[in-house]
């Protein structure tokens, strides 16, 4: 953790190393994440014979809410299938929704099988950046919707806490912000400490106020690995398969279904709420010497172990091809707020 440090307002400004954004060679990525208008989905549903536990629509949040979700679909799946030892479950999808739940399928006794289109490397989860942002997802506004959504993101944010240098990936951070973060505008009351006002942000080319938040970082890449890794060895298969129709998934041998297939749902059970958002990310090369989140109104920076990474962009796009000239572009804007290029 870097530390600023302050009484009342700052007296000595540290500087913290900042990122180099011309170095090379650049990464460009994207993806579309699975935006559900409204909320996203997490309840039981009947198909012909089967229970099916929707758990999917997650935006730009899926990372950030994957274990409180895996653990609300076990309490579903308990509720309804109580005797584990008789009970095969089937999980669609091999994104983070569905390798953490079946995860805790796992550990709770169960024994699930995956049966998904796509390895967990090749699909939206792994193209994720993996800061903590609670905030980018829909959820039901109502009392009830509120709760559901505080106690997911409690009970995510815990899971991820106890996996801190087990290697999972996850990391504390520090989040600087010129305003106060969009991303963590959702956050229930206590889960992190209330961020600190900064007189001055602490990098000699980045002038005026702002704030830190002391939060978590999740590296996609090596969560994954480590999930499908560990599921594995505990005797959970990988089925190579891709449903079209909710028909098709009347076929499986399972009595209860999981459907973690995220963006996937829409071929399998329409849900015209369902949407495509996409990502665009640049990934210059790791740059050791830097430890902290960075973002404004428009875009982030941060470094993982496989790269620094930048980005910050929504839209309503079907083609999750990445466009080098929107990546380039997402490098010289942060290249102008860090005092590096002219705006
Ligand atoms: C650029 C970008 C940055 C992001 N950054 C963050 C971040 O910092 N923090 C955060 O919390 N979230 C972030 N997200 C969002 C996050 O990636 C998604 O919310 C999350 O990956 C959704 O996970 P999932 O498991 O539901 O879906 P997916 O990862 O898309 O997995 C779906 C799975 O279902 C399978 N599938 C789909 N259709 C079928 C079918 N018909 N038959 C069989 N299998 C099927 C796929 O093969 C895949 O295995 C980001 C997303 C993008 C694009």
């Amino acid at each position: 953790m870097t530390s600023v440090p302050q009484a009342g307002w700052l007296r000595h400004r540290v500087h913290l190393p900042l990122p180099d954004l011309d170095a090379g060679p650049v990464r460009f990525i994207a993806g579309l994440r699975p935006k559900r208008r409204g909320s996203y989905r997490l309840e039981v549903a009947r198909q012909g014979q089967k229970t099916v536990v929707h758990n999917y629509g997650h935006g730009g949040a899926g990372i950030t809410l994957c274990w409180g979700c895996a653990e609300e679909v076990l309490d579903l799946v308990r509720a309804s299938a109580p005797d584990r030892q008789l009970v095969p479950v089937a999980v669609l999808g091999a994104g983070v929704m569905g390798l953490t739940a079946a995860t805790c399928l796992r550990e709770a006794g169960y024994l699930p099988t995956l049966y998904t289109s796509a390895l967990p490397v090749a699909t939206t989860s792994g193209i994720a950046g993996g800061p903590w942002s609670p905030s980018l997802v829909d959820h039901d506004p109502s009392p009830v919707g509120q709760a559901i959504f505080e106690r997911l993101l409690r009970r995510s944010f815990d899971a991820h806490e106890r996996r801190l240098g087990q290697g999972f990936g996850v990391f504390r951070r520090d989040l600087y912000t010129p305003v106060p973060s969009l991303s963590l505008a959702k956050l229930p009351p206590g889960l992190i400490p209330e961020p600190e006002q900064l007189e001055e942000l602490p990098f000699a080319t980045v002038p005026g106020p702002g704030f830190r938040y002391d939060t978590l970082m999740i590296e996609p890449p090596i969560l994954l690995a480590r999930l499908e890794q560990d599921l594995r060895k505990a005797g959970v298969r990988f089925e190579s398969r891709h449903f079209r129709s909710a028909a098709e998934v009347e076929t499986l041998p399972e009595s209860v279904v999981i459907n973690c297939t995220g963006l996937g749902s829409r071929e399998i059970w329409p849900d015209e709420r369902l949407h495509p958002l996409k990502g665009q990310l640049a990934i210059l090369p790791p740059q050791p010497g830097l430890d902290y989140l960075f973002s404004d109104q428009r875009g982030y920076v941060f470094p993982r172990s496989d790269g620094v990474v930048v980005g910050g962009t929504y839209t309503y796009d079907e083609d999750p091809t990445p466009d080098p000239e929107v990546g380039r572009r997402l490098i010289q804007e942060m290249k102008h707020r860090f005092g590096q290029a002219p705006g």
